[in-house]
């Protein structure tokens, strides 16, 4: 991965993150902050930054990558097992869930047009020149069209934790926007279920940490964002509420609503359940 993508322009957010926090922590229901939650696929933002699109203040937007709708005739092992009768659906079913989800969360969702892996010829590749471009644009807008948020934070997956490449190509896309971005304070989410797969292989996050500072050659600044009884409650219910993606995971025996809510008290521990972000400090 092109770990120089990482470097001092990523500094400087930190002071307008912390803000953040500590808002969210002093419970005011007003911000000027405006997040954008970057997701590769429609589920992502909420299973790995549920907890930040319910309790953090400001203004949200969910970014759904790659939502575009295939065309007809195709139908993948997933489909089937979620229970379509097609890809396009599929991803149709997919995109009325996120309408009803995101409204019940309140908050703004976009769909780009660009497919799923399982649905492209080359499922490890994609149009990267077009996907930075169409989620620059879009930062763009969203910026002008919240003057009165001047603290805009980009939340996109962690690069190093994740193992499925439609999330690296997001992932990498945004730190590419990012360094040539001195307005965007870019954060990473631990990348849920991938992070916990790579947590499998790491055997704790300290071991996690310390690889990836050894990694980038960075300073790894780790933020916690505390999940109170409420919030995990109101994520399982949001999670639950992805259906067609419930059912794979079924399949193989995983109950992924169930599941999200142990990975945040294995995170944080049992009596402190949390979600983890990253950012990083580079010399
Ligand atoms: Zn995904």
């Amino acid at each position: 991965m092109p770990h120089t993508l990482i470097s001092n322009t990523h500094a400087i957010y930190w002071t307008c993150v912390m803000l953040l926090v500590k808002q969210s922590t002093t419970a005011l229901q007003t911000s000027s902050t405006l997040s954008v939650v970057i997701s590769p696929h429609i589920d992502d933002a909420i299973l790995s930054a549920g907890g930040w699109l319910l309790s953090m203040p400001g203004y949200k937007v969910v970014v759904n990558v790659f939502a575009g709708i295939p065309s007809a005739g195709m139908r993948t092992h997933r489909d089937a097992l979620s229970g379509c009768s097609s890809s396009r659906a599929a991803m149709q079913l997919r995109h009325l869930e996120e309408k009803e989800i995101m409204s019940k969360l309140g908050v703004e969702f976009i769909n780009l047009k660009f497919l799923d892996g399982q649905y492209r010829q080359q499922p490890h590749s994609a149009n990267m020149t077009a996907i930075i471009e169409s989620i620059q644009e879009l930062l763009r807008d969203l910026k002008a069209q919240h003057p009165g948020h001047n603290c805009l934070i980009v939340l996109a997956p962690s690069p190093l934790s994740t193992t499925h490449s439609d999330h690296t190509i997001a992932s990498h896309a945004v730190m590419q926007i990012a360094e040539h971005s001195s307005w965007i304070h870019l954060l990473f989410y631990s990348d849920f279920p991938y992070t916990r797969t790579a947590m499998h292989v790491h055997q704790n996050v300290a071991e996690l940490t310390t690889d990836i500072q050894q990694h980038v050659q960075c300073k790894v600044q780790r933020i916690q964002v505390p999940l109170s009884p409420a919030v995990i409650t109101a994520k399982k219910q949001l999670i639950g509420m992805y259906k067609s993606q419930a059912r794979p995971f079924l399949e193989r025996g995983v109950n992924i609503t169930e599941w999200g809510s142990e990975y945040a008290k294995w995170m944080c521990g049992v009596h402190a359940p949390c979600e983890v972000y990253h950012t990083y400090k580079c010399k």
